[in-house]
């Protein structure tokens, strides 16, 4: 299946399923290494990491407490505008908390910057951020992602949690908008 329909626009296959499922568990075990002895809070960034959040938490050797927020600023088309606001808040504190923040995709890094600072002014003690697919040509902000599926091109994608007017997150694999 190398092209798909969601709703009224063509896709095209751009990352499939095997070569996501092999690339999750090489960064759960850089995870595993790197968190050696610590125990972050895994925060799932939703609706977009649900299932990347689903698969690489298989793969981390400790036992985390995961939780969810939920931030807008995306309105269901194709591009994103500069405001946050908060639809799901953490429900517990993070107070002198490591952060292990887990995006589907990092785009202009508005989302990326504006989370870190409301993680670091409730305290966490660290944040840092898992993405499966990274935007480099769109990224504006400070900071990039500490760790990086993969990077793909400035065009749109669904699939594998990714929407378009919230269809197509089923899919398991990634899919490239036709131009
Ligand atoms: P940023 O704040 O980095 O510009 O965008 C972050 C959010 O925009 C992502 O977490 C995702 O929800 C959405 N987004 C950015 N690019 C895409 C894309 O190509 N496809 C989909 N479905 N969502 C995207
Ligand atoms: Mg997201």
């Amino acid at each position: 299946m190398n092209d798909v329909k969601v709703l009224d626009k063509e896709f095209t296959l751009s990352i499939s399923e095997s070569d996501l499922q092999a690339r999750i568990a090489s960064l759960g075990t850089t995870l595993n290494k790197d968190y050696k002895g610590r125990d972050p809070l895994v925060v799932s960034v939703l609706n977009g990491s649900f299932l990347f959040t689903a698969d690489l938490v298989r793969h981390l050797d400790w036992d985390p407490e995961i939780q969810f927020i939920r931030v807008s600023s995306y309105k269901g088309g194709m591009s994103s505008s500069g405001e946050m606001q908060i639809l799901l808040d953490l429900k517990t504190p993070i107070q002198g908390k490591d952060i292990l923040l887990v995006e589907d995709i990092v785009d202009t890094g508005n989302t990326l910057e504006w989370l870190r600072t409301y993680m670091m002014n409730r305290g966490a003690a660290s944040v840092n951020l898992i993405t499966l697919l990274f935007k480099e040509e769109a990224f504006q902000a400070k900071t990039p992602p500490e760790y990086i599926g993969f990077n793909i091109p400035n065009e749109f994608v669904v699939g594998y949690g990714m929407d378009y007017a919230e269809h197509g997150r089923s899919l398991p694999a990634v899919y490239t908008l036709k131009s």
